[in-house]
């Protein structure tokens, strides 16, 4: 039996920053120290951080005294406005990468672009990012939303951060017969990016993939999809208590992968997992290779 680990598993760099963010303000405030809404969509680090006194608190109303954290997937200028009416601390954990796409919408919002964001409309980070529209931008889940839409002169179209590659590229060619000038901005980040690539390259060398990771988490949901369209056996899990001897029958070479919300602690209990369920059928040897 072999077990792969996927490269650029783990963490990406808007998530560290923003724990290291949340860790010293809790270090350095007295009083509530509180995120709103989960500050990565991780189970274990959320409960984690609760031990430690930072909060995860999902509704602006219940937030009422101290020090609050904005998450790195960032809120519209209307939360802003709201917090600081309410006169709490504000320590902003907004992804720098988020912060640019912010930026942008708002640039094209004040162009009187009609600005289409590829994205899921429930995910916090596109609800921020309409929010810097201006009433100019449409969210839009998947390509067949374009078909009802109807011809313009002028269009402008970008993703989540953490939008699958291959989804934002068919929905900008169906808007390129819907457009006369579309101007397209890949918005995907590039921890995204190389972590989407190394999945569906280890998808096509594995017979089984595991994608460890946050049900809530969009990037790891993205990483299933993608490895799901190559490879039937993907299975998505949250911990590695889900792995059973089922999901590896007939598996010799494992993959694992984690979106960017996966600490690598859950990584290596998937290992361990994995090499334990295997000893009980097979005395054969196990080898770990880290494409990392
Ligand atoms: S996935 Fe990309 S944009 Fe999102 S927090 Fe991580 S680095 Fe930032």
């Amino acid at each position: 039996m072999e077990i792969i680990i996927a490269k650029n598993t783990g963490l990406c760099y808007g998530v560290k920053l923003a724990l290291k963010i949340a860790r010293e303000t809790r270090r350095r405030r007295d009083g509530k120290v509180s995120t709103l809404g989960e500050l990565i969509h991780n189970p274990q680090v959320i409960a984690d951080l609760e031990n430690q006194g930072v909060a995860s608190i999902e509704a602006l109303k219940d937030i009422k005294e101290g020090t609050v954290i904005i998450r790195s997937h960032g809120v519209s200028p209307e939360i802003y406005k709201i917090l600081k009416k309410k006169k709490l601390e504000i320590i902003d954990a907004t992804c720098p990468i988020v912060k640019k796409i912010q930026r942008l919408v708002a640039k094209l919002a004040q162009e009187n672009k009609e600005i289409i964001i590829v994205g899921n409309k429930e995910h916090p980070e596109i609800r921020g990012l309409i929010g810097y529209s201006r009433g100019r931008g449409r969210i839009v889940e998947n390509e067949t939303q374009v078909g009802p839409m109807s011809f313009k002169k002028k269009r402008a179209v970008l993703a989540q951060s953490t939008q699958d590659l291959y989804l934002f590229e068919k929905v900008v060619s169906a808007l390129i017969e819907k457009t006369e000038e579309l101007q397209v901005f890949n918005t995907i980040c590039h921890s995204t990016q190389t972590r989407q690539r190394a999945t569906s390259e280890l998808a096509s060398k594995v017979n089984a993939l595991f994608i460890v990771g946050g049900k809530a988490s969009s990037n790891t949901g993205k990483l299933y999809q993608i490895s799901k369209r190559i490879l039937p056996q993907t299975y998505f899990i949250e911990s590695a208590g889900q792995i059973t001897p089922k999901m590896l029958r007939g598996a010799r070479i494992i993959g694992i992968s984690g979106g960017a919300s996966t600490p690598p602690e859950a990584i290596e209990a998937a290992v361990e997992r994995i090499q334990q369920n295997f000893e009980q059928h097979s005395h054969e040897e196990s080898r770990i290779q880290c494409q990392r």
